[in-house]
């Protein structure tokens, strides 16, 4: 894709998918805004890219952190034309009656307050550049469900509707807003929670019989992002393996 002149975020961009799609937007030729939580993650990855890359330290799950985040790419880039929400976390495994409520609320303030405050305060700052295209990054698990991850599921749901709603808003105006929907892809979140067993049996579960690679997320996302995805908004794609084929 080309992808020159651009000026790109990726939240969470730090490990996993996040840096897949950072390393593959600049390897198209946009600069990179590597937002994470973690500032050494995030300098690992900018570091690899190099000069068109640019660690930013942001939360998320905090409103004026992700208004910061916003400012400082308009800052490296010259304007913003591409936003990846793909900061998320599991949280606990625990059934719904017995959720820990800190957890919870942790969950929604980073995988759904998180992306909604990506958009509030990109989308004018896309505007002000003349338009721009955002992916969501939600799950396999924005459309079916999985015992133990309540929070995750539900927050991975509501990113479809906020996706639909602010597609509806933005589709006359040079803004397109799409979501992605991963199977289990083998990154850091997956290696620090399930042990080989359950993995197997994830892997299993898709009908490719493997789990995903992060530059198989990437590919997808950077396609909805390039002008090649033009008449594309509002939707929500999957890149599963065939996992909810069945
Ligand atoms: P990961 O844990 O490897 O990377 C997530 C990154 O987000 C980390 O660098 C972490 O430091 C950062 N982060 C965490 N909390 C943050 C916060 N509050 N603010 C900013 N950054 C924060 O995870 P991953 O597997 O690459 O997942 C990336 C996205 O893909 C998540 O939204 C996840 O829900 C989604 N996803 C993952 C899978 C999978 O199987 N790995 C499947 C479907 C969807």
């Amino acid at each position: 894709y080309d992808f020159k002149g651009k000026t790109a975020i990726v939240t969470g961009g730090g490990s996993g998918i996040g840096a897949a799609i950072v390393k593959k937007l600049a390897a198209d030729g946009a600069k990179v805004i590597v937002a994470d939580i973690s500032m050494e993650h995030a300098e690992e990855i900018a570091s690899e890219v190099g000069e068109n890359a640019k660690a930013v330290k942001v939360d998320t799950g905090d409103a004026a952190s992700v208004e910061a985040m916003v400012k400082a790419a308009e800052e490296f880039g010259g304007g913003l034309h591409l936003l990846v929400n793909n900061a998320g976390i599991g949280g606990a495994n625990a059934p719904v009656g017995e959720y820990p409520v800190d957890s919870w609320k942790k969950v929604i303030d980073v995988n759904l307050h998180g992306v909604f405050y990506g958009m509030r305060y990109a989308i004018p700052a896309m505007q002000k550049a003349g338009g721009g295209s955002i992916v969501n990054i939600a799950s396999i698990l924005g459309s079916v469900g999985i015992a133990g991850s309540s929070a995750y599921v539900a927050t991975k749901h509501a990113l479809l509707g906020l996706t639909k709603s602010s597609a509806l808003e933005y589709g006359d105006k040079g803004i397109r807003i799409n979501a992605v929907g991963p199977g289990f892809i083998k990154t850091p979140l997956l290696d620090a929670n399930l042990d080989q067993d359950t993995m197997d049996y994830l892997a299993n579960q898709h009908a490719m019989k493997r789990l995903g690679t992060p530059e198989e997320v990437a590919n997808l996302t950077c396609f909805l992002l390039s002008d090649d995805a033009s008449f594309i908004t509002g939707s929500y794609h999957l890149v599963d393996g065939g996992y909810t084929a069945q």
